[in-house]
């Protein structure tokens, strides 16, 4: 996806083009922050619709009005899944939201977030608050550098979960959709260890989701991939693919961990649902058809 923000007629645009001839458009309220990193373009706006929006290089990749949707969904079903996790690697993340979230879990010791843009961390603490504060827990540990670098150098078996938060495979992200990055998630995953990686939407990446797909089925002992509803997302979805290291029968989620997390979190969640996740790995007709090839 490409895009950027335009100025017509006394009005503010966000464009985002993709696919090739499809173009998303959002009136802003007004741009409030605009830096070129190293990386990447980091833009922060007020929309009409939408409440602030992290924009990198020209792409909504949060939004107030719908970030939850992207991430309880992110980092709740992995941390149900597996049996009281302890410890999270986020690769990704600089809005702060997954491991908010991830924080929600009772017994979470550790969650270490590698975010390549430091000024994404920056800007999200003094834009986007109630995501970024929870950079200030002292069970979370941020470094600045490149998530492919970072899980190579990680010990084997450190982690309960491994979760990719990332942007678009174009620009920094790129290594991150890739069979040696994945190979080493597993690596440094324990053996009933779990990773969730973003891997975009059938409508506008379908190679993308089938190639992360294939990867995972290479690598992974039992793949799973589930679908989240993002307005903001060109297309209006996004599908996680999640991969477990033991095949077992770890896709069943533990009802008393489930029970016990809903009943904490009932008013915290907007939209995840004990529902929801009883049909989590249900897949329609088109994207089965994507996943065969
Ligand atoms: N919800 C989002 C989406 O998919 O649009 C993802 C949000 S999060 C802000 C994505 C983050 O991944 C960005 O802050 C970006 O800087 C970071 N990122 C991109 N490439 C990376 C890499 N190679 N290593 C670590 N972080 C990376």
């Amino acid at each position: 996806m490409q895009g950027s923000i335009r100025y017509e007629g006394g009005s503010i645009y966000l464009e985002e083009v993709g696919p090739e001839h499809t173009i998303v458009r959002y009136e802003l309220k007004k741009l409030l922050y605009s830096r070129q990193t190293p990386y990447q373009r980091v833009e922060i706006a007020d929309s009409y619709d939408y409440g602030r929006m992290l924009i990198l290089d020209g792409c909504v990749n949060v939004s107030e009005r719908d970030e939850a949707n992207y991430h309880e969904m992110i980092a709740h079903v992995p941390a149900l899944l597996y049996p009281h996790p302890e410890s999270v690697l986020v690769v990704g993340g600089g809005d702060g939201g997954t491991v908010r979230e991830l924080l929600k879990h009772d017994g979470m010791r550790r969650i270490d977030v590698v975010e390549i843009d430091a000024e994404v961390v920056a800007a999200c603490k003094r834009f986007f608050p109630s995501l970024a504060s929870s950079f200030d827990d002292p069970r979370v540990h941020v470094y600045n550098e490149d998530g492919t670098e970072f899980v190579q150098r990680a010990q084997s078996s450190k982690y309960s979960v491994v979760i990719v938060d990332s942007s678009d495979p174009i620009g920094p992200a790129e290594g991150l959709f890739t069979r040696d990055f994945y190979q080493s998630c597993h690596r440094i995953l324990d053996d009933n260890g779990i990773v969730v990686a973003q891997s975009e939407s059938p409508y506008v990446y379908p190679g993308i989701l089938k190639q992360v797909y294939d990867l995972f089925n290479e690598i992974f002992n039992a793949v799973y991939p589930y679908h989240i509803s993002v307005p903001t997302y060109p297309s209006g979805q996004i599908y996680m693919m999640m991969g477990l290291k033991d095949a077992g029968d770890t896709e069943q989620f533990v009802d008393s961990q489930v029970q016990n997390f809903f009943s904490n979190h009932k008013a915290g969640l907007k939209y995840l649902t004990p529902d929801i996740l009883k049909g989590i790995f249900q897949l329609p007709g088109d994207v089965r058809k994507v996943l065969r090839g």
